[in-house]
């Protein structure tokens, strides 16, 4: 079966792991997106249905666009309710790590993770996993974290298993994760995956207009204010970078995942390489929000990683910049000149 995972090995560890458990928590990393917030949520769905509770907690809450998922308002976040999260996480006895590859990308709520004596359980379809584990499922040629929570799903009991609620969640995280199947998703196996959702009842267009019709009007003249007035373009070498400040956010009243996506938008110029978004944080001053999409050959994680303190995957990657916005945009600018060669040809 093309849609399994793991070896016998590896397989009896997840098994035995979940069914010794008696305290599951799964875990996400901050800023959560569709597909850490769809596959914390299946992987509980599903795993209520072999009769074990498990409890999703996540550094923050999801943008608005996300709570609409079943049992969305299970979740604690560590922002807001830090002494649930540290006593969920300090009881448990199994903790899975979802969507990320290491125990920072959960910031704060990092030493909580870090001290719980729970046995951890990572997938994740990043690059280079470095979280310390009984059992770690990487995949980074996957489309999603939900996809491979999908494919374990299956290895494990097969799909009788998973419920219309596991399925949509499963769906909304592969559909975010790869923009509505437009990157990242040529594997035929994806397809085959969908259609098994759609066995479950899914109405995958339903899912698509929560997901991605969800503007308020300030939220879409924000976006139209920063593709006409902010974006940087240096024409000649395919590469793009727009600033976003806090009094920008304050004029149209920002609120959280207002801005999904703008980054992407300038990839849809013909021949376009590189999107670079630098975003003030509304909380810390002097620290910059950076992310980066890719497309036509050039892949941005190395840049992230070497300028912006960050990673992620070959063509969305992000990270952060400890000072003022138009520092950023200097290191922003000295970045796509250091990679002139590949972004000009
Ligand atoms: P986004 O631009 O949507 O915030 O992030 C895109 C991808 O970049 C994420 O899926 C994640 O893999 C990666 N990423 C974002 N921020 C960071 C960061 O601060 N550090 C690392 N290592 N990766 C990040
Ligand atoms: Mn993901």
């Amino acid at each position: 079966n093309t849609l399994f995972l793991l070896t016998d090995e590896e397989l009896s560890i997840l098994k035995d792991s979940i069914s010794s458990a008696n305290r599951i928590v799964i875990t996400a990393h901050k800023s959560p997106d569709g597909d850490a917030v769809g596959s914390t949520l299946a992987w509980k769905h599903y795993l209520a249905a072999l009769g074990k509770d498990a409890v999703v907690v996540l550094p923050d809450a999801a943008p608005d666009f996300l709570h609409w998922l079943p049992q969305y308002n299970t979740i604690i976040t560590y922002d807001k309710h830090a002494e649930d999260v540290k006593k969920v996480v300090n009881d448990a006895d199994l903790l899975f790590c979802l969507d990320y590859n290491e125990l920072s990308r959960t910031e704060e709520m990092q030493p909580v993770i870090e001290g719980s004596k729970a046995k951890r359980i990572v997938v994740d379809h990043h690059v280079g996993p470095k979280i310390p584990s009984i059992l770690t499922v990487s995949r980074p040629a996957a489309s999603s974290t939900s996809e491979l929570v999908f494919r374990l799903m299956s290895q494990l009991t097969g799909t009788q298993d998973i419920s219309h609620d596991a399925a949509v969640c499963v769906y909304c995280g592969m559909m975010t994760d790869t923009g509505g199947f437009t990157f990242n998703s040529t594997n035929p196996d994806i397809y085959l995956i969908i259609s098994e959702l759609l066995r479950k009842n899914i109405d995958k267009d339903v899912i698509y207009n929560k997901v991605f019709h969800n503007y308020s009007a300030n939220a879409l003249r924000f976006r139209a204010h920063i593709i006409q007035d902010k974006l940087r373009l240096v024409e000649t070498l395919h590469a793009s970078y727009y600033t976003v400040t806090k009094s920008e956010m304050k004029e149209y009243h920002f609120i959280k995942g207002d801005l999904e996506g703008v980054v992407n938008i300038p990839l849809m110029l013909k021949g376009h390489k590189l999107s670079i978004s630098l975003r003030e944080d509304r909380d810390r001053p002097n620290f910059i929000l950076v992310s980066l999409r890719s497309s036509c050959g050039f892949h941005c994680r190395k840049m992230a990683e070497e300028f912006f303190n960050g990673g992620g995957h070959e063509d969305a990657a992000g990270g952060k910049l400890y000072c003022s916005i138009e520092e950023a945009e200097k290191t922003a600018l000295r970045a796509i000149l250091a990679y002139k060669s590949q972004l000009e040809a």
